[in-house]
């Protein structure tokens, strides 16, 4: 578990191959598909170095795709953390950061449904980074949502460099199987899941003021966990459901922070509704038939919720004021050798 993240085995086969001709090509037309709708300021900004470490692709990449169009803030010469994440999402290239974190994420849902549910024990690793345009100044960390079933925090592996916050934990995670009984819950878990497979809705990365705001993203057309989990939940609370949006990390050799909303069932029991996540499985993985399904009530083993519901998970002040952080998140799981 590091920063420096080592690739090694996690790479697809296959794709290695392609021509540096070829990986151009295809990052032009991830630039088509994404859809850049925010402005430059909203977002967090990164060099040309972080770029082409999130891309895994050299300079004539960057700058062939900045001669296509791909935003740069002129005064800086930085780029949209999300703008570099969309189009490396959408590359199709099978080794940007995005795509094996998303493949990561998802290859659970290939396995036989009975391993989504047991207990199981993982050690991980939470990074934060500090996104103050000219560099961090230095200042207070805090983890302001320990996960609820996380011990064993090691104090001694905080704040290796003054920009950076790094803590691991030992958990414990556990799921469960249920189906939702009310239709109109149900009905709404398929609606979300039809709106990405028509295209109404592209999944991609989302500045923070966005991300938080479910109506603007509908409107744009582009969703995250956060956004659907603030749409569903407002759309089961007009229908008089009672619903709590829920936080916390997805674990995976690269996990992520994610969001999914509970809601209260005709038994009177809140439930999961995750259909994000079968969205992401279906076209990262080959899940399980019954996957889909599963997001809709039942709970898998890979989710570490959080105490607090609000903001973000790692939080940092430094030049007076409250910075955005950008989150790395790392897990493996510490009762078996490999998963
Ligand atoms: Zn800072």
């Amino acid at each position: 578990v590091s920063g420096a993240l080592s690739m090694g085995s996690g790479c697809p086969v296959g794709y290695m191959n392609d021509t540096p001709a070829l990986l151009r090509a295809k990052f032009a037309e991830a630039l088509q598909r994404v859809r850049f709708v925010s402005s430059l300021d909203d977002d967090v900004l990164i060099d040309r170095a972080e770029a082409k470490r999130l891309l895994r692709c050299d300079d004539a990449t960057i700058a062939d795709l900045v001669a296509q169009g791909l935003r740069i803030d002129q005064r800086t010469e930085a780029f949209s953390y999300c703008d570099i994440m969309n189009v490396g999402l959408y590359s199709g290239t099978a080794r940007s950061v995005p795509e094996l974190a998303e493949r990561f994420i998802t290859r659970f849902s290939a396995e036989p449904p009975l391993t989504w549910t047991q207990r199981r024990r993982w050690r991980l690793a939470v990074e934060g980074r500090c996104t103050r345009a000219g560099g961090c100044a230095g200042g207070q960390w805090a983890l302001a949502a320990t996960p609820a079933q996380a011990y064993r925090r090691d104090p001694s592996d905080i704040g290796s460099r003054v920009d950076t916050f790094r803590t691991t934990f030992e958990a414990e995670t556990s799921g469960y199987q249920m189906e939702v009984q009310a239709a109109p819950i149900r009905r709404l878990h398929s609606e979300c899941l039809e709106r990405f497979r028509s295209g109404a809705w592209q999944y991609q990365y989302l500045p923070l003021g966005l991300r938080d705001d479910p109506v603007a993203a509908d409107r744009l057309g582009v969703m995250n966990c956060f956004s659907v989990a603030g749409w569903l939940s407002e759309r089961l609370r007009m229908l008089g459901i009672e619903t709590r949006v829920r936080h916390g990390l997805l674990l995976a050799f690269m996990g992520m922070e994610h969001a999914w909303v509970d809601a209260r069932d005709a038994d009177g029991v809140f439930k999961p509704l995750d259909p994000v996540i079968a969205v992401l499985a279906a076209r990262s993985a080959v899940p399980a038939s019954s996957f889909a399904s599963f997001t809709c009530g039942s709970r898998f083993n890979r989710v570490l919720a959080s105490r607090a519901n609000t903001g973000q998970i790692v939080t940092h002040a430094c030049d007076g004021r409250k910075q955005t952080v950008t989150l790395l998140v790392y897990a493996r799981p510490a009762d078996r050798r490999s998963g």
